[in-house]
């Protein structure tokens, strides 16, 4: 499949990887929208919030207990999470995946 962040997973395109285990791979976002960006992608294909079901949920739970670990690792305690599902909502890669943004005052949600 032509998926950019499935080639990320399997290594076939190179990324500055944060974290990474048998299910999940966290890595820098290559244009960072706070001094800490990191992105949360299953290894497995799901195009976005859209595809998950109560069969492969338990990915997105493995996923958030993941995410302190790896916040805690980089030293930040205040962030935020977002997964923008669809174009309206600026979903830009079709393949599921959490924003981690922290490092400065986020403001309001848009
Ligand atoms: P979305 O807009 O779909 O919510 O988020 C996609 C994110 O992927 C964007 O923040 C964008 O900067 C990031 N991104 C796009 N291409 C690459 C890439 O090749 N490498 C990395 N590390 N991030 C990417
Ligand atoms: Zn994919």
């Amino acid at each position: 499949m032509d998926c950019l962040f499935c080639k990320i997973a399997a290594g076939e395109i190179p990324s500055n990887k944060v974290y990474e285990d048998e299910q999940v791979l966290a890595f820098y976002d290559i244009a960072p929208a706070a001094p800490v960006h990191v992105l949360f992608i299953p290894k497995t294909h799901l195009a976005g919030v859209r595809d998950v079901t109560a069969e492969n949920a338990t990915v997105v739970a493995h996923i958030f207990a993941v995410i302190p670990q790896v916040a805690a690792q980089l030293g930040v305690t205040d962030y935020r999470i977002v997964s923008n599902n669809g174009a309206d909502a600026g979903q830009t890669v079709q393949h599921l995946h959490f924003h981690l943004l922290a490092g400065r005052e986020l403001g309001a949600m848009g």
